[in-house]
């Protein structure tokens, strides 16, 4: 079926983004004010940031900057993830993000003159300061790694280069690999990078399912060793870089940003590797049972436990489902729920030059824009309930803090949104009694929140340690060594449960994630802190609640760990993460009994 034009999609189903800008004249005179603003700020400054009082009086006009810059920026690629094809949208898009990159560069004076300032007077600095205490704070902890003014200019005029790596991935995925079409039983089946990763893997026929895999990781295998040779360039430039700014591995130097201890951060791949996996084998047991294969493989993890069960929903329906779902946070979270429905600052249109998946993007002081496409199921109910989740942090966060406060540690920004799913579950299981239903929200949450989070992304963040252990030790990597580690990673957490087919230990090939740093294993940190928080909403309702709000507000003025003791949850220990596996388990538990009861399968 042909998608229909953005401009025959009725308004009820698109955002407005007149919430940021009622016409493009406004949107046009911010644009212009914001680069006199700029202008303004390296003619008062430059060449001045030597005392205290003109640091901070600077960093005060950079925030009212920051804070135009933010809606022009949000405005104009907002109007792009919805269509595409508007020449109009694709202009301004353009034009602002060439705007913002002459901006920051006419701008880079500020933190490199700070930066060079001594000590005392940042100290003075930061006692003086209201809104950019942080910012500073931040930039006195970088202090020891940062470079000679030359060294640091030389460096920036290669970022473009530096991005190469990602740029030949990017390409090679999207642009090179031409998936041919497969044939089973004399049926022709198109393929596609996003058909096969969105369809074929959810796939009952399992001649169809295993076939398309095939043909997949096939095409796959003929660009291995040009993937390999980009992903080698990568890790190898991210150590050269923690070498030349005086790191002790390159562990600390992508961990230095996150505010997160190494500790933390093997902690997550090592405690869930081990105790998560007699869970999971268990329930891709009972997937094999369920469908009757006589052997699970890497090829059949995806499969629904129940894919006859569907439940259908529409956009109104899914406002009172998430309305009183999340109701336990409060009225005024729940009033932000009604104003998002109201107000449209969902776009649940599907049309043609419309970006996939989901976000939730915020510009400060302004409402939350949430982009999905909606299909009348249940699962994006789940959708809404974890964009509204991002929609209500970075709310009480920007009414809290100053704009330079709201940029959360990537260790924690998957929280909220997360621990909107868990409390989601929870009250769904409370309006229907049915076992299948109830079996069908308990392994929605499971294939998708857990999953999704402790599983994939945790055996990337896996593998990606075994690599970077090598390239600390001055060694390289290659397609072989790469599907070595990637296999082993695989067989190591499934055991005899999955069969770990040809093919499979390609999958590092496929996330771009690998080129952003240390950025997999955050995706279980988030989840972990949400899981024990709304476990302790359920234990101690209103206390824990108000706790979490104050989580919430504080945006990033504390680090991963302050945000979660905060929330009583103290993630210096292993406690929180094994509450989180232990749920993972109890649910595992009860699907299992739920389908002895409905199917008479034993797992
Ligand atoms: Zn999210």
């Amino acid at each position: 079926m042909e998608l229909q034009k953005r401009s025959e999609v009725p308004e009820e189903l698109k955002w407005d983004l007149s919430l940021i800008y009622p016409t493009l004249e406004d949107w046009q005179a911010d644009f212009d004010a914001s680069v006199k603003l700029s202008e303004d700020i390296e003619k008062q400054f430059k060449g001045k940031l030597t005392d205290a009082q003109t640091i901070v009086d600077c960093l005060a006009h950079l925030e009212a900057l920051y804070k135009k810059a933010d809606l022009v920026g949000n405005y104009s690629s907002l109007a792009v993830s919805v269509d595409y094809y508007d020449t109009g949208n694709q202009e301004r898009a353009s034009r602002a993000s060439s705007a913002m990159a002459q901006i920051s560069s006419r701008l880079a004076f500020i933190d490199s003159e700070i930066l060079m300032a001594p000590d005392e007077v940042i100290q003075e600095a930061i006692r003086l300061a209201k809104g950019s205490k942080n910012y500073l704070k931040d930039l006195l902890r970088k202090k020891p790694h940062q470079l000679s003014p030359e060294t640091e200019k030389v460096l920036a005029a290669f970022g473009q280069s530096f991005e190469t790596p990602y740029e030949i991935y990017e390409m090679t995925k999207l642009a090179d690999m031409k998936f041919p079409s497969f044939t089973v039983k004399g049926k022709k089946y198109p393929l596609g990078y996003s058909l096969f990763e969105d369809d074929y893997e959810y796939e009952r026929d399992t001649d169809v399912r295993r076939a398309a895999f095939r043909a997949f990781t096939r095409k796959l295998r003929q660009y291995e060793n040009t993937t390999a040779a980009a992903y080698n360039a990568q890790v190898t430039t991210e150590k050269v870089e923690a070498t030349v700014r005086g790191f002790e591995n390159v562990f600390d130097y992508l961990l230095f940003d996150q505010k997160v201890t190494r500790e933390m951060y093997d902690r997550q791949i090592d405690v869930i590797t081990e105790k998560l996996a007699p869970h999971m084998r268990r329930y891709a047991k009972l997937i094999q049972k369920k469908y009757g294969l006589s052997e699970m493989t890497f090829a059949d993890l995806k499969l629904p436990l129940d894919p006859d069960f569907d439940p259908r929903v529409t956009p109104e329906e899914a406002h009172k489902l998430v309305r009183d779902g999340l109701s336990i946070l409060g009225e005024d979270y729940v009033s932000m729920i009604d104003e998002a429905f109201r107000d449209r600052w969902i776009d649940f249109a599907k049309n043609q030059g419309k970006e996939t998946g989901g976000f939730c993007a915020s510009p400060y002081g302004k409402g939350s824009f949430i982009l999905l496409s909606w299909n009348d199921r249940m699962s994006d109910v789940f959708t809404i309930a974890h964009e509204l989740g991002h929609a209500g942090h970075f709310r009480h966060a920007n009414n809290a803090q100053s704009l330079f406060d709201t940029d959360v540690s990537g260790y924690f920004v998957e929280a909220p949104s997360t621990m909107n799913e868990v409390l989601f579950t929870d009250y769904l299981k409370t309006t229907d009694q049915d076992p299948r239903f109830r079996r069908w929200v308990l392994s929605s949450l499971i294939s998708n929140t857990y999953y999704h989070n402790f599983v994939t992304h945790l055996r990337e963040a896996w593998y990606q340690r075994e690599v970077y252990k090598i390239i600390d030790e001055g060694g390289s990597v290659n397609a072989e060594k790469l599907s070595e580690i990637f296999r082993k990673n695989l067989e190591l957490f499934w055991g005899d449960a999955v069969k770990i087919i040809d093919g499979a230990e390609l999958t590092w090939m496929r996330q771009p994630h690998y080129y952003m740093g240390l950025y997999s294993y955050t995706y279980s940190a988030g989840l972990t802190v949400a899981t024990a928080a709304a476990k302790r909403i359920e234990r101690e309702g209103q206390p824990a609640v108000d706790d979490w709000k104050k989580v919430l507000d504080a945006g990033s003025t504390l680090d991963p760990t302050g945000l979660a003791a905060l929330a009583g949850v103290d993630i210096r220990t292993d406690g929180p993460l094994n509450e989180t596996i232990d749920y993972i388990g109890d649910i595992i538990d009860e699907i299992c009994r739920l389908t002895k009861e409905i199917d008479g399968i034993d797992a």
